[in-house]
């Protein structure tokens, strides 16, 4: 491996743990401003931008949740040296793609394949 995965990986992690804080806090922040405002009418426009923002808000986090669950198994594989193996086809996964996408599990060939056609 030409690159450090680990570096990666734990830069990611920060990265991301980093993003769902600040994401945990402007949740906090709409909530309060929704106190504030004191709507009593719930169709006011301000309502449902408050509503829109509050899923947006959830929806990344949720997505910086899963980042992390497959970035903390990567670092697992790191550790039994599972890493950098295709969990398909058992073949190298690649220095190039891995250093695009340091989570990667499957090669580019069987990532493909896994796109073109869905589990049955
Ligand atoms: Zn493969």
């Amino acid at each position: 491996m030409t690159f450090d995965a680990r570096a990666a990986l734990l830069a990611k992690r920060a990265e991301t743990t980093q993003r769902l804080k600040g994401l945990d806090e402007s949740f906090a922040d709409i909530v309060e401003s929704v106190r504030d405002s004191n709507l009593d009418d719930e169709h006011d426009p301000e309502g449902s931008t408050v509503a829109v923002s509050r899923a947006q808000v959830a929806s990344l986090a949720q997505e910086g949740r899963e980042q992390l669950r497959e970035i903390e198994a990567a670092l697992r594989r790191l550790d039994d040296g599972a890493y950098g193996t295709c969990a398909r086809c058992g073949g190298p996964i690649g220095d190039a793609r891995l250093e695009a996408r340091p989570t990667a599990t499957l090669c580019i060939g069987c990532a493909q394949q896994e796109n073109a056609s869905p589990r049955r």
